[in-house]
């Protein structure tokens, strides 16, 4: 235990200190610079077209994008990167940081050289493009406007999977490997059948049950300015810095990260006010994962959080766990009833505490109640592997997707936009990645499970104490960065390999004890 608490602050010495005159590693750090300076600008104008950039700069700015990617891509995967990477391999007395590094930068430089120039930088184009055409397409319901795009993106996706490829690998499997490590096919087949097998009939026992949950008083009413008030101050809360951090609007709010330093997340306000209010709560959490990297961790290829899952298992423990605890609401949920008076003087904190966790199965992912999230996910995941290992025609996705959606959860969309659509990823080429909100809600499951046999969580939330909370997970997960995959980073915290039961066991807990069908 005191070795991992240490491993970050001794790195951090061995790095100040250990001056390695003439080590190859020495050599490879401006070289690793430059890259991230690269990595750093592109990340800004992808900030900026979800967030400031005109409607008219899309194919200018495209073009600025597609020609910093292929200088990324000269430098790490080109001459002087190539052969410092492989000296390096060999060189003795690195600190964990630091062969962590080179780990990262071998497995970049792969991924890159084994696509040709021309080829990822028509990818690149075509993705800042694609954007936008998902977008109007969305706008106006119309999915084939999208489908040959998404044609196009699932054809370079295969593509370039295919260079990636080790013998004898699937090619979705080498997409999942990009976003989770360890978690093939194999084992996430194992993981939603879980899902599959236990919440579906949870669901139903919910439904069946006949309890009703009043949440009328949720939507309609709440002013935006008011909602941005809410939002900026529970952030704030739970402990996103604005002086390192910014929040601002978008369609989907997402979180980017420049550095540990300028971290930067976008929400939206609704007309249900929860939307907003649990989206910003969920995007602080990546963010306060982005602040907590360590910072002689920060502008290195290992300074940002550990794989798409664990990032997602920080914004869900903070967004379910924490904030839709009742034990959260008990300190503010007077300044709440302060904002919207009219709204909510008359709505008691256990009201509103049921209302917010109500299970509703609705079309939109983004709006999901915890408990059917999942099955949204699953309904991505059996699509993607369609679409990649089965060469699904794109043409029939919308309806596959409408007939799994009333499979699972009961209701058909009657229309693309809330329908196949919706998400924001595909258009920008992320296949592989929709497991990873799965995933990251059973880690948050099992994190939590540790952390309350070790303290009294609630008593905790309801003396305002946060702080506790985000410092432990910061310890055990956020300084590390990608130090460390997400697999041995939850053994290391827990004790345990992955255990998807924690997830199921805390549903069925939580949603036994709301609705009163027990276990
Ligand atoms: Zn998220």
């Amino acid at each position: 235990m005191a070795d991992k608490n240490m491993a970050v602050g001794k790195e951090s010495e061995k790095m100040k200190g250990k001056q390695k005159a003439g080590g190859t590693y020495e050599k490879l750090k401006p070289y690793l610079e430059q890259a991230m300076a690269l990595q750093t600008a592109l990340m800004l104008f992808e900030w900026d077209n979800e967030t400031l950039a005109p409607k008219k700069a899309g194919p200018y700015t495209a073009k600025v994008q597609g020609a910093l990617s292929v200088l990324y891509q000269d430098l790490m995967a080109g001459e002087p990167v190539k052969s410092l990477l492989s000296q390096c391999q060999e060189e003795e007395g690195l600190t964990e940081a630091e062969r962590a590094i080179v780990r990262e930068a071998v497995e970049e430089k792969e991924r890159l050289e084994c696509i040709p120039p021309d080829e990822y930088r028509a990818f690149q184009e075509l993705v800042s493009k694609s954007t936008r055409i998902w977008a109007k397409a969305r706008e106006g319901q119309d999915f084939e406007a999208f489908a040959p795009t998404l044609e196009k993106i699932i054809f370079y996706q295969k593509k370039f999977a295919g260079y990636r490829a080790k013998k004898g690998q699937k090619l979705y499997d080498v997409m999942l490997d990009h976003y989770e490590k360890g978690f093939s096919m194999e084992k996430l087949d194992e993981f939603f059948g879980l899902l599959k097998k236990e919440l579906v009939p949870l669901l139903h026992r919910i439904q069946d049950s006949g309890v009703e949950v009043e949440t009328g008083f949720l939507k309609g009413g709440y002013p935006p300015e008011k909602q941005r008030e809410l939002a900026e101050y529970l952030a704030e809360y739970v402990g996103f810095d604005f002086e390192k951090g910014v929040l601002s609007e978008s369609a989907h709010p997402f979180t980017t990260n420049l550095h540990n330093h300028d971290v930067r997340m976008t929400t939206h306000y609704k007309e249900r006010m929860d939307s907003s209010l649990f989206s910003v709560i969920h995007e602080s959490g990546h963010a306060i994962y982005e602040m907590g990297v360590a910072d002689e961790l920060t502008q290195t290829l290992v300074g940002q959080g550990a794989s798409m899952g664990m990032h997602e298992s920080q914004s869900r423990f903070f967004e379910n766990i924490v904030g839709r605890d009742e034990a959260f609401w008990e300190p503010i949920y007077p300044k709440l009833q302060e904002l919207f008076p009219e709204k909510l003087r008359d709505v008691s904190r256990k009201d509103f505490v049921r209302a917010v966790n109500q299970v509703q199965p609705g079309l939109i992912r983004t709006e999901a109640d915890e408990l059917t999230y999942s099955l949204h996910v699953l309904i991505r995941y059996e699509l993607e592997k369609q679409l990649i290992e089965d060469g699904l025609d794109v043409e029939k996705l919308p309806g596959l997707w409408a007939d799994k959606y009333e499979e699972y959860l009961g209701i058909r969309p009657q229309n693309p936009a809330e329908g196949v659509l919706q998400d924001i990823h595909w258009a920008q080429g992320s296949f592989g990645y929709f497991p990873s909100y799965a995933l990251g809600s059973a880690f948050a499951a099992q994190m939590a499970a540790f952390m309350k046999k070790s303290m009294d969580f609630g008593e905790l939330l309801r003396k305002g104490e946060v702080k506790v909370i985000r410092e432990t997970l910061r310890g055990h997960i956020h300084r590390f960065g990608k130090l460390r995959d997400s697999r041995r980073l939850l053994k290391d915290m827990t004790g345990e390999d992955f255990n998807p039961q924690y997830y199921v066991e805390y549903l069925k807990g939580k949603y036994g004890e709301l609705y009163g069908i027990g276990g």
